[in-house]
């Protein structure tokens, strides 16, 4: 199953992604947590991406696809994959459709006001990625990741002026492929004000039956 997590940044696809990625057995292509991860470990492309991230802008669709495309020829994605981030343009997922073909786009809907305190409130482990909410969601014992021990922190993204600023590039940039895929018929539409775990059971039935 070729599967496309679609909503605004702070929607949910991470935390929805990582608690689906083991029970459906797809692996979560994350393309923020790629250009995380190599910022984290200085590598040429975390040093050529690294302003952008900060800035809440967009890195270019060739580089972008160049490292989907790479991701994408690795054993555990011969079956399928969880998308998460990508594509993120009109020319991105043009690119992707010439390649191959999504099985469903599944969209997390939520309010604004909403959408921009969870972003506010995230915390994230530089070290493994998992995702905490300050208030609803914190880690079991305070500044200690759950999962691998590291430490939770603030994306610099995450913050008020960056926040805004991506919100922007997804309304301009992002949304118009809610358009593209529903002419394909692919857009499965799921209420992202659910808790996490109603919202993970919602979409996992969902997926069963496709
Ligand atoms: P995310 O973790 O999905 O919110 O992504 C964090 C940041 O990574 C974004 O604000 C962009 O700067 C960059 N990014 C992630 N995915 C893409 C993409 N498909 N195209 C361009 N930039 C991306």
């Amino acid at each position: 199953m070729k599967i496309m997590l679609l909503g605004t940044p702070g929607s949910g696809k991470g935390t929805l992604a990582q608690s689906l990625s083991s029970g459906v057995g797809l692996p979560h292509i994350s393309t923020g947590d790629i250009f995380r991860a190599a910022i984290h470990h200085k590598t040429k492309l975390g040093l050529e991406v690294k302003t952008i991230l900060a800035s809440g802008k967009l890195v270019p669709d060739e580089l972008t696809c160049s490292i989907v495309f790479e991701r994408l020829t690795e054993p555990d994605a011969r079956q399928g994959f969880l998308l998460d981030g990508f594509p993120r343009t009109i020319p991105q997922a043009e690119t992707f459709d010439r390649k191959m073909e999504l099985d469903s786009v599944i969209l997390l809907e939520l309010d604004e006001e909403t959408n921009v305190t969870r972003l506010t409130e995230r915390l994230i482990c530089p070290d493994c990625g998992a995702i905490y909410h300050r208030t609803f969601r914190p880690p079991q014992k305070a500044d200690v990741c759950d999962t691998c021990g590291g430490t939770p922190v603030q994306r610099p993204d995450d913050q008020i002026e960056v926040v805004n600023k991506r919100l922007e590039e997804y309304y301009r940039l992002t949304a118009p492929l809610i358009r593209h895929y529903e002419d394909k018929q692919k857009i499965h539409r799921f209420n992202a004000l659910q808790s996490p775990a109603a919202l993970l059971h919602e979409v996992q039935s969902f997926l069963q039956n496709l």
